[in-house]
């Protein structure tokens, strides 16, 4: 292995000197793909030389979302305490589902759990696990909800309609979800969001009477905190009551911004999270580390148990189940998610952890005044987000994201929200100051004078 750590070193020095003066990477058309690199596989194999080679180039030659210039998704920066947390993760290959197996990782997993939970609000029967990703967190939230409705489904199947409720601008995960637990698309009821892109608590309850005057069965609510593209957060107090009511599973889809739990400034946003059943956040998105970095956190950790744990005499051979990770987890084989998350709060602490995000709502605060300065620009977010969404005159924003990359000047998307497309900037790279988000402007500026 010490030869690849050296090959390693070497492509990775060439990747990080070239990030300094390519932040990104013109695309490869994907026409021109198979030509442009040698992907082929062969019968032989090849030379160490030939083969460091290819790799090489096929690393220089990939999008580059650990630069300054990357806005385009709901990650970016690169965290370095994490990557190294991941990488030892990696060479240690340690699978998450025993004790035996994975050892002191299981201890790194459960104390970040412990102070979740408390971050959330939860007191001592609660509970979490890890999983790669927050549409797999989410599909956990599902799952206990339909199991806490009627824990007979896990063997009988769904026999009667179920109704799951979430907003229109939730993540389509959670649709996706209701689909592979039985329940069907058809029986998720998007609830009306306000100007803001806010589910309306209102809204939610008139369509649960609804359903109920229907003879249909609502089981499960969602709500999100930081929507994927205005980044709004749901009112969880409100919502929580109505769950409560009619006795509904409350998840609360953290994926995005649930990291705010960690700031004194804003975690007001998440007002009401000790009220969900389940609540999730991604390590991968506002806290930076690498993907996936996912955990999803029950107030009763017995439901973790009741949907996921089963008898396996091969696999569960020694130790209790609560060292045992397999007997809360969606699946078998899990990688250590955990100790790149771990890495970075160990060395920066909770303090540290609070200043990434508080940067984050900074430079979003810096983006917006920037536009609502600037009458060549149209806004379209509010305040507490850090998804930062406008127009610049009368630029089509698919047509100028999509040249905006195809010259190599940035990588930023486009959103949708009611009728209005428009420019979607993250400022979830909280390794930017001040400079990079006026650079960001100037760039897109001069490209779009350019163009016309
Ligand atoms: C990103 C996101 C997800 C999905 O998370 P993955 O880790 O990409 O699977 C779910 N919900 C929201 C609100 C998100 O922003």
């Amino acid at each position: 292995m010490k030869e690849e750590l050296k090959v390693f070193t070497d492509i990775a020095t060439a990747l990080l000197d070239d990030e300094q003066v390519c932040p990104v990477v013109k695309p490869i058309n994907p026409n021109d793909l198979f030509n442009s690199l040698d992907l082929n596989l062969e019968s032989e194999g090849i030379s160490s030389e030939a083969f460091q080679a290819i790799l090489k180039k096929l690393v220089l030659a990939s999008p580059r979302t650990t630069t300054k210039r990357f806005f385009n998704q709901l990650f970016g920066g690169r965290n370095n305490i994490s990557t190294l947390g991941d990488l030892i993760a990696v060479l240690l290959n340690n699978v998450m589902h025993t004790y035996k197996v994975s050892g002191p990782m299981v201890g790194v997993e459960k104390v970040m759990i412990e102070k979740i939970c408390s971050l959330v609000g939860y007191s001592d029967n609660s509970g979490g696990a890890m999983a790669p990703g927050g549409s797999m967190t989410n599909l956990m939230g599902i799952i206990m909800g339909r199991d806490h409705y009627n824990k007979d489904i896990r063997v009988t199947g769904v026999k009667k309609t179920m109704v799951a409720y979430t907003s229109r601008e939730s993540h389509y995960s959670i649709s996706k979800n209701a689909s592979f637990v039985g329940i069907g698309r058809e029986n998720v009821r998007h609830v009306d969001s306000d100007d803001k892109g806010i589910m309306i608590p209102e809204a939610l309850e008139k369509q649960i009477n609804l359903d109920l005057e229907r003879g249909y069965a609502p089981f499960f609510v969602n709500a999100t905190a930081g929507t994927t593209v205005l980044g709004a957060f749901d009112p969880l107090e409100a919502i929580g009551k109505i769950a409560k009511k009619y006795n509904l599973w409350f998840h609360v889809d953290g994926a995005y911004c649930g990291s705010v739990i960690f700031s004194d400034k804003y975690k007001h946003l998440v007002n009401g999270s000790s009220l969900a059943d389940s609540f999730t956040f991604n390590g991968h998105k506002m806290l930076g580390t690498p993907a996936t970095c996912s955990f999803i956190v029950v107030k009763n950790k017995q439901h973790l148990y009741s949907s996921f744990s089963n008898d396996a005499t091969y696999l569960y051979q020694m130790n209790s189940d609560d060292y045992n990770l397999g007997k809360t987890s969606l699946q078998c084989g899990r990688r250590n998610d955990g100790l790149k998350m771990w890495a970075l709060w160990k060395s920066v602490g909770h303090s540290g952890l609070a200043e990434i995000i508080d940067q984050q709502f900074y430079l979003a605060e810096i983006a917006r005044k920037y536009i609502s300065d600037n009458e060549d620009y149209t806004l379209y977010s509010h305040p507490d987000s850090i998804s930062v969404c406008f127009n610049y005159k009368n630029y089509d924003p698919s047509i100028l994201t999509s040249e905006l990359y195809k010259a190599g000047h940035l990588m930023v998307g486009h959103g949708t929200f009611r009728s209005d497309t428009f420019i979607r900037l993250v400022t979830i790279n909280y390794g930017n100051t001040e400079t990079e988000i006026l650079e960001f402007f100037e760039i897109l500026e001069s490209f779009a004078e350019s163009l016309s």
